[in-house]
């Protein structure tokens, strides 16, 4: 059955490009912060610390209590599943546009997913239980969750329908496209064993898609740890689902930044938060 006819995700139309730089009077670049208005931003700013992303560290593992919440001003993170048999699979990708950990605000509770970076960069970082008193403190932030969540779920939906519809060479493709939106170079420094790890597939059926995308122009070299892509012709190979994980968040971000559409909830959080001066 062809599911696109029924599908509310829209058809792709504009150009490949990454998620825009953005800064926020303080110079962060994590589009969350820098979309707070400054005495919000002015709550969170005396618990961040700056810290660096290095390749291939482990910010958190699946199993472990959320420390912090870590929102990303440059470089790429993956949320990696890790199945009981030793396989693991890649769930979402975070950079600027989100944050890891932001889910402790719901309660405490053991992380599902280990975050690994997959391109270094850098991010502030705050501790969760820090975290949570803002939240509970200011209907931005809250308003700041409630968008980041609403892009995870959907990512992590169209995700699953695209491990379950799409060919594995279109999901690679998608993955080194979702991983160029959130540095800002065609050189991914990405190993074959950490896309066999994002997609869930042996080393061998890597180095096979490799060629084929090498074939097609849509990988330039795939030196020792460092691949370097062409985004059209990779946007060619790849499925919808890039674009279509893309123009949502940016949906998500418009749709925020205008107050008509804000929603309702948050109204009349604003107003129960006058009264009481801490809303839960
Ligand atoms: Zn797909």
């Amino acid at each position: 059955m062809d599911v696109s006819r029924h599908s509310k995700w829209r058809t792709p139309q504009t150009r490949h490009c990454g998620f825009p730089v953005v800064k926020s009077r303080d110079g962060m670049s994590n589009r969350l912060l820098a979309a707070l208005p400054a005495s919000d931003l002015d709550l969170l700013e005396p618990e961040l610390d700056t810290i660096v992303l290095d390749q291939d560290a482990v910010l958190s593992r699946a199993g472990d209590e959320i420390e912090y919440v870590v929102f990303p001003h440059r470089g790429a993170i993956t949320l990696m599943i890790d199945m009981a048999d030793g396989h693991t699979v890649a769930t979402a990708a975070i950079g600027r546009e989100g944050a890891v950990g932001m889910l402790s605000v719901l309660g405490p509770s053991p992380s599902a997913t280990t975050a690994i970076v997959r391109a270094a960069g850098t991010a502030s970082r705050i501790p969760a239980s820090r975290f949570l008193g803002v939240f509970n403190r200011s209907p931005a932030i809250r308003r700041m969750v409630q968008n980041h969540v609403k892009a995870m779920l959907m990512q992590f939906q169209l995700g699953l329908a695209c491990n379950a519809l799409h060919p594995v060479e279109a999901r690679m493709a998608r993955w080194l496209l979702q991983l160029r939106d959130r540095v800002d170079h065609d050189a991914l420094p990405l190993t074959q064993q950490a896309l066999s790890q994002m997609l869930g597939v042996r080393r061998t059926t890597v180095t096979l898609l490799m060629r084929k995308l090498r074939e097609r122009g849509a990988i330039r070299s795939d030196r020792r740890g460092l691949i370097e892509i062409d985004r059209r012709q990779l946007a060619a190979a790849a499925c919808e689902c890039h674009q279509t994980m893309r123009l949502e968040v940016e949906e998500i971000f418009s749709a925020s930044s205008d107050p008509s559409r804000a929603p309702v909830l948050l109204e009349d959080e604003r107003t129960q938060g006058r009264k009481s001066g801490n809303v839960r």
